[in-house]
């Protein structure tokens, strides 16, 4: 490790040196770990956000939160503030989509004495990682009727869970001569999802789809075509975990941006009760397909909110002075250096696992295309908001010059003219089925919204 980074490592020991502080970081961490285990989907994310801020209003003295949920996708909420709200919101935006495999509308096919199901892909991923591993189910089916059926398989020990299979290397000769990009298929990715033939009926065709409708309609009362109306998506199944001897890593699926979620959420319930400025929050869906339809981040959702709590709590504002004076933090996460990757990262512009929370002034590609570029005055204010309460903070640039890239919501916030940067912890093997966070980085992160949402 080179002496720089090592010092880096130390501050951030120092961080954690006192009992308090470690302590609190442990039950920050149990807690993180639970939240991801149990929110694979927007849904089920939104769902969560939706309980835990109702048990907290339930404890706070004041009730001066706002809240509203978009097809039970998108969320937004709001804390007012001691100013006047045309002097500006703090605003914290993260998204709670993650990269999965869905299905298909007309999903059943019977080949070879099995059943499978078919996906389609959502977002970008490294199909080879997705074989050969357990996966669960979770989604909704709408009935004709209007009546919604939640279903979620493969999470609970005795439950059952699907896969993907991968094929045997002894007959991978071919296969194994082909890139990346043409070795694995997208119509390849289906999912193994029943074996047993249906017993009644034995002359008619697919006995093995017949038998598994007939489990479907038993179990959660689904017929075939209710899965025209479904949205059902395949994600790697199992708890977070702890990752390395010292329990210092978090694994896991979705922490992109689930991480993002999760922190700021914290953030918002254990920052003042009357803040300075209102502060928000916003959680949007369909991030990673980028951030269209009506609950990802170019719908005039977020606008429809901030016009209805200026009626609400200060009907004189104007809407455009609300946009024009909010600061904002895009909360993503960054793409850190690793010990295997050097060579993509530029380390005197790297995010280091384990250092803080990472700002990105610019994210894009190439020549700085697609990019919110943050302006430096906004910057040099963010630095003074953490530095001051001794928080630590990484400023860095996701990769080398053209060696890839990405995008984030920072620029939709920008086009309301708000002050925006990005600002969210460093994962590895993102996009994976088991992304690793730092739990330095989870409590840091919390930390520096917090402050963020406090300031003055
Ligand atoms: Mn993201
Ligand atoms: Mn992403």
């Amino acid at each position: 490790m080179k002496k720089a980074i090592a010092n880096k490592m130390q501050n951030i020991a120092d961080y954690f040196a006192t009992k308090e502080q470690s302590e609190q970081m442990q039950q920050t961490v149990a807690s993180y770990i639970d939240f991801l285990s149990c929110c694979k989907t927007e849904r089920e994310t939104i769902a969560y956000l939706i309980e835990h801020l109702e048990k907290h209003r339930q404890t706070s003295s004041k009730d001066t939160i706002f809240y509203k949920q978009w097809r039970e996708k998108s969320l937004f909420i709001a804390k007012k503030g001691k100013r006047p709200l045309s002097e500006g919101l703090h605003l914290i935006a993260s998204h709670a989509d993650s990269p999965r495999l869905d299905w298909k509308q007309n999903p059943f096919i019977e080949n070879d004495s099995l059943l499978q199901v078919k996906t389609h892909y959502y977002g970008g991923i490294r199909k080879y990682q997705w074989l050969s591993r357990p996966m669960a189910l979770h989604g909704v089916a709408v009935k004709e009727n209007g009546e919604q059926v939640r279903l979620c398989i493969g999470e609970k020990d005795m439950d059952p869970v699907f896969t993907i299979s991968d094929l045997l290397p002894h007959l991978a000769q071919k296969e194994a001569g082909k890139t990346l990009q043409t070795a694995f298929e997208g119509e390849k990715l289906n999912i193994i999802f029943g074996h047993a033939p249906d017993i009644k009926n034995k002359e008619e065709e697919h006995p093995i789809k017949r038998a598994v409708l007939r489990l479907l309609k038993e179990y959660y009362g689904l017929e075939a075509e209710d899965f025209y109306s479904a949205e059902i998506q395949m994600v790697p199944a199992g708890r977070a975990r702890y990752v390395g001897l010292d329990r210092k890593l978090i694994g896991g699926y979705g922490q992109d941006d689930k991480i993002c979620v999760f922190t700021s959420f914290k953030a918002f319930l254990e920052s003042a009760e009357e803040p300075e400025y209102t502060s928000c929050l916003i959680f949007w869906d369909k991030e990673e397909i980028g951030s269209n339809g009506s609950t990802g981040a170019q719908s005039r959702f977020m606008e429809y909110c901030i016009q209805e709590i200026a009626e609400q709590w200060e009907p004189e504002a104007k809407v455009r002075d609300i946009f024009l004076n909010t600061k904002a933090l895009s909360a993503d996460v960054s793409a850190p250096i690793e010990p295997d990757w050097e060579e993509l990262h530029d380390a005197n512009n790297a995010a280091y696992m384990g250092c803080g929370p990472v700002f990105c002034k610019f994210t894009g590609s190439r020549g700085k295309y697609d990019a919110n570029d943050a302006h430096p005055e906004y910057i040099a204010w963010l630095r003074h908001v953490l530095n001051s309460q001794q928080i630590p903070w990484q400023m860095a640039e996701l990769g080398k010059v053209d060696c890839g890239g990405g995008g984030t919501v920072a620029l939709y916030l920008a086009a309301y003219g708000m002050d925006t940067i990005d600002l969210g912890p460093a994962i590895m093997s993102m996009h994976s089925p088991f992304e690793l966070s730092s739990v330095y980085d989870i409590y840091t992160t919390k930390e520096a919204y917090r402050a963020f949402l406090n300031a003055k």
